[in-house]
């Protein structure tokens, strides 16, 4: 099997029905000669091929296979099972996904599949599985000796698939899924594999069952463990389909390889209903990737490189691709549209993916959508063919990335910072608040500092623990379950040297979604050298609405966020976020107090230290809480040292194997200008602009410069 080397740069070309069938040379003649792409993507969408049983309809897509080998195109085939035929759905109503408001989903137009179809049929139907086989077994069939076929990316953003239904009035219930019997008999028997026993189920979610077939799938909020099983059972099926397809691909087109890409990257989007565990997922293909539309979700630089890092850190040593970078604007709905990408996004977006060691950049889409929700939207070219400017960028960029590809093939970044990152958190706060944003914004808040520490993060779960080796820092946003064993591995990271960052509650609640009466759980009260008081909810927005005419915070100051003194590592004050804990040190140094009450320790133990706040700094880091920034920047910048480091601008290194490196300097500031001094490493001694090949002078080891806001600079090093 062959992975293919960096640095390739394309589009996703075809969904049907966009472009126009009598347009797809001339639109395929401008990828390759005018805008000299390496690939395009094609979305091989089941109902509009396999149109009755047993026979395909493969035309349209062997003329843009025809096309792309005259041209020396090479094509991605996206092999979709998103969308189902009607024929099969009219055989088998039965096989419709269900919503927990026990609504059939029956197929149809989606904003994203505008050819219909949508959602598909519940996999956990024999029949569904059986034809989907079958189509994914012609299908590789027909392209595999095909000389311009790269490979497979088998599954455009793995979720569970209806729970990003477009339904303008739906509400959560017509959101979660599935609740069909067969889904239902298949989550009993995962239950009864973990279980045994339904005494021992009975045990664990305090219920009284008699038998299996008296268990439903939880489909409102009540208790916390069924959920906590509901997801879980979700992340096995949705890793189990991925092997399936995987393996049915293979066994026809064994020497290509098959990927697949994130369509959400928890914790930096909020999605539970949709069960994304990206570890799961990446396991099971040789090679991984994410979309990527800043501009959709308003995100700074940082957070861009932060979900970057995240699916770099799911991947776990293989490669990774930046699989959907916005082609224009995003649609938000109807007339709402964000902002078109200007040329320096592409620029800073494709270094910043580069510099967090990305390998190829493919965007979403080539031509403006046609119709739904998506139309007059994501297209590097309009739809009268007009190429952008935009486009004109992209072509550009590639050009770049493409001359610097062997250094780019190369580099690896370091990480030196982990972040434990848990769906399991993700369904807690579920089944506590339904939706996890609290948990999201927690570790967009800490990632900004790691960023500002010009230092790349790696991301480690539950089952992910082996990633911890190499690490200085862990740190731990808003952990509220924490299985006694996690804990331990912790406690031995610490222990063998390592820095613990942890906040309030950490462990609250057990594996089956009890809380603990004593926190921080298991032996981390011991490695943190305190325990935790009675927590207050203390916010100033948290007033009772009713008979309350003045908006009258709560008499006590401390209900209302007071603030909080912290004097080690270094002074800083800034006010409680959602809760004050107040903590009893027992081995613990006190760090910061609260009026009377301690709310922060540093404690040593064994060969390293703990540091654990009584409230969720992750949120105060969030709303921008400068002074709450610079106390975990201290405590980051005290353990580990970045290659290098800016004052106003984030440098990143992007290291060659002989000598060479590529300096990439960026400017997150939305708005300004701003200069700054980078110290060049010191095996390095000469400097160019890759922009304009021109040498930059070199003092006392510093270049100085000036980033547009938004934008990067580049410096090839020798
Ligand atoms: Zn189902």
């Amino acid at each position: 099997m062959k992975i293919p080397s960096a640095y390739l740069y394309g589009t996703a070309y075809f969904r049907p029905p966009n472009p126009p069938r009598s347009e797809h040379r001339w639109h395929l003649t401008k990828i390759r000669e005018e805008l000299g792409f390496d690939l395009i993507r094609i979305r091989m969408q089941w109902n509009a091929i396999h149109r009755q049983p047993d026979s395909f309809d493969w035309d349209e897509y062997d003329e843009i296979a025809s096309i792309c080998s005259d041209l020396g195109l090479q094509f991605l085939l996206e092999t979709s099972l998103e969308s189902a035929p009607y024929w099969l759905e009219r055989a088998h109503p039965e096989s419709r996904y269900v919503s927990a408001n026990g609504q059939a989903m029956e197929l149809g137009p989606y904003d994203s599949t505008q050819f219909g179809g949508y959602p598909g049929l519940c996999f956990d139907h024999e029949v569904v599985r059986q034809q989907g086989e079958c189509y994914l077994l012609e299908l590789a069939g027909r392209f595999r000796d095909n000389p311009m076929l790269i490979g497979f990316d088998c599954w455009n953003e793995p979720h569970l698939e209806p729970a990003w239904v477009c339904n303008y009035w739906g509400n959560m219930g017509d959101r979660l899924f599935c609740y069909c019997q067969e889904t239902r008999a298949e989550f009993r028997r995962w239950l009864a594999d973990k279980y045994q026993t339904v005494e021992n189920l009975n045990n664990t979610w305090g219920r009284a069952y008699w038998e299996w077939d008296d268990i439903n799938p939880p489909n409102r909020h009540g208790t916390y463990a069924d959920w906590l099983d509901w997801g879980r059972f979700w992340f096995d099926q949705l890793g189990d389909h991925m092997r399936w397809r995987y393996d049915i691909l293979k066994s026809v087109a064994p020497d290509h390889f098959v990927m697949s890409h994130s369509g959400a990257v928890p914790p930096f989007l909020p999605r539970p209903n949709a069960y994304i565990h990206n570890w799961k997922l990446a396991e099971h293909v040789d090679m991984w990737g994410t979309s990527f539309a800043p501009k959709y979700h308003n995100w700074d630089l940082g957070t861009c490189c932060g979900t970057i890092d995240a699916t770099r850190s799911a991947a776990r040593g293989k490669r990774f691709w930046i699989s959907e970078m916005s082609g224009g604007s995003t649609y938000v709905r109807g007339f709402a549209k964000s902002p078109q990408p200007r040329s320096k996004d592409y620029r800073a977006w494709n270094w910043l993916s580069v510099a967090c060691g990305a390998k190829a950049t493919l965007h979403w889409c080539y031509l403006e959508e046609s119709t739904g929700p998506e139309a007059t939207n994501f297209g590097l070219v309009r739809a009268n063919g007009q190429t952008t400017d935009r486009a004109r960028a992209a072509s550009k960029i590639a050009d770049s990335l493409r001359r610097y590809s062997h250094i780019i093939d190369h580099h690896q970044p370091s990480e030196s910072v982990g972040i434990l990152y848990d769906p399991d958190n993700t369904m807690q706060l579920f089944a506590m608040e339904g939706e996890d944003e609290l948990y999201t914004r927690s570790h967009i808040g800490y990632y900004k500092a790691v960023w500002e520490c010009d230092l790349h993060a790696r991301y480690i779960t539950y089952d992910t623990l082996n990633d911890l080796s190499g690490l200085r820092v862990l740190i731990m946003p808003m952990c509220l379950t924490m299985p006694d064993a996690v804990a331990a591995r912790i406690a031995q990271f610490v222990s063998d040297g390592g820095v613990l960052i942890a906040e309030a509650r950490t462990g609250l609640f057990d594996h089956r979604g009890y809380n603990r009466p004593n926190l921080p759980a298991g032996v981390l009260s011991e490695v943190v050298g305190a325990v935790e008081a009675e927590a207050i909810y203390s916010d100033p927005d948290n007033r009772p609405r009713l008979n309350n005419p003045n908006n009258e915070q709560w008499p006590d100051p401390i209900y209302n966020g007071p603030s909080i003194h912290f004097n080690n590592p270094c002074e800083a004050n800034f006010p409680v976020r959602a809760y004050l804990v107040p903590l009893e040190p027992t081995t613990g140094q006190i760090i910061a107090h609260c009026d009377s009450q301690c709310l922060g320790v540093n404690n040593s133990y064994g060969q390293g230290t703990a540091y654990y706040f009584g409230t969720y700094i992750g949120l105060a880091l969030a709303a921008g809480d400068a002074e709450a920034k610079r106390l975990i920047k201290t405590i980051i910048t005290q353990y580990c040292t970045a290659e290098v480091w800016g004052e106003k601008l984030r440098p990143r290194m992007i290291k060659g194997s002989n000598g060479e490196a590529l300096l990439a300097v960026f400017n997150d500031s939305r708005t300004l200008r701003q200069s700054d001094h980078i110290v060049i490493p010191f095996e390095y001694h000469r400097a160019v602009d890759i922009n304009n090949n021109q040498p930059v002078v070199i003092q006392d080891g510093n270049i100085s410069l000036q980033v547009d806001p938004e934008d990067v600079k580049v410096f090839h090093l020798t």
